[in-house]
């Protein structure tokens, strides 16, 4: 089923994670916490503040319980997320108070191993403790647990992934309790028609489980590959500011989907997304300085919004 032409979309914002593990820039606390903040405040409701990796790993990541704490604190109503591949950093997730814990493994094995150093079994089994975990918890302080699955539409490792296995860990994961299911094309190996036969499937499987597409725009196809999810009732999507992002293991993978384009997509088609674009545009700007040497991407960031693009805001907050 497609989505509906003024449905409301789910932008979650995955730049603080995704896009800082893969630049040289370390980025200090304050500095992330205010990007949050600002980006929250533009009506981004999601954001995905950090990973819970070892800090020898990813010394950019080793300040997310500091950054989750004081983003939860200073954004009543955020729900803010992290990276976990394993139970442990569920655990450090939970107890700095992470409204979703979002846990990774890959499609690949390969692109698994490099990654979290683990078979596809484990990682499927260290989810299993995950929620287990998560079900252990005091009701008030669950965090929703996603499973996310990385390299869903290729692997630079791998070259192509098979769809049916692709298909039944998105199964398996559900089976052992994933409240949400991302398919990630972490390298930018999808296309419009692999997206649209894969979540069609997942969905015809899963039902109503919320699903979520996670897409780089390594090889230019990463809005037409949303237009692609759109058709098929998708209606989350993780994206960066910028398109700042990448995979530090997957050679090449050089960029989210930019957020400022998603949204202006999005609006421009008739969906809602709660985030104000003008303002999404001065955050944009914000974090440019914020990360001098960083070239951020983005077509709306340099062209700016079309002549009448507010006017269309406006005329639907007017009712229509
Ligand atoms: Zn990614």
């Amino acid at each position: 089923m497609p989505t509906n032409p003024d449905s409301h979309i789910i932008v979650r914002e995955v730049g603080l994670r995704d896009g800082l593990q893969s630049i040289a820039t370390i980025l200090p606390t304050a500095s992330k916490l205010a990007w949050c903040e600002r980006e929250f405040a533009a009506g981004v409701s999601e954001i995905e503040v950090g990973s819970f990796v070892p800090p020898k790993l990813l010394p950019q990541m080793a300040d997310t319980a500091d950054v989750l704490v004081a983003a939860l604190a200073r954004c009543p109503g955020l729900t803010a997320t992290v990276l976990v591949p394993n139970l442990k950093g569920a655990e450090r997730g939970a107890a700095a108070g992470a409204k979703k814990l979002n846990f990774v493994m890959s499609a690949s094995a390969s692109h698994n191993w490099a990654n979290v150093r683990r078979t596809v079994d484990d990682s499927l089994a260290e989810f299993e403790r995950v929620v287990a975990f998560s079900h252990g918890l005091p009701t008030h302080e669950r965090p929703v647990v996603s499973g996310g699955l990385a390299t869903s539409f290729g692997c630079s490792i791998e070259g192509n992934i098979d769809e049916a296995r692709v298909l039944a860990l998105a199964v398996r994961l559900a089976e052992l309790g994933a409240e949400e299911v991302v398919l990630a094309d972490t390298v930018g190996y999808g296309n419009p028609a692999a997206v649209r036969r894969l979540f069609e499937a997942v969905r015809r499987e899963l039902g109503k489980l919320p699903l979520a597409a996670h897409f780089h725009d390594t090889r230019g196809l990463g809005l037409p590959n949303v237009v692609a999810a759109l058709d098929v009732g998708i209606i989350r999507f993780d994206a960066s500011l910028g398109g700042l992002g990448g995979c530090p293991y997957a050679p090449g993978a050089s960029g989210n989907i930019v957020m400022e384009d998603l949204v202006f997509l999005l609006e421009s088609m008739g969906h809602t997304t709660s985030v104000d674009l003008a303002a999404l545009l001065e955050v944009r700007r914000y974090v440019q300085q914020l990360l001098p040497g960083e070239a951020l991407r983005g077509s709306i960031g340099q062209a700016g919004l079309p002549k009448n693009f507010r006017s269309l805001v406006a005329a639907r907050q007017g009712g229509r």
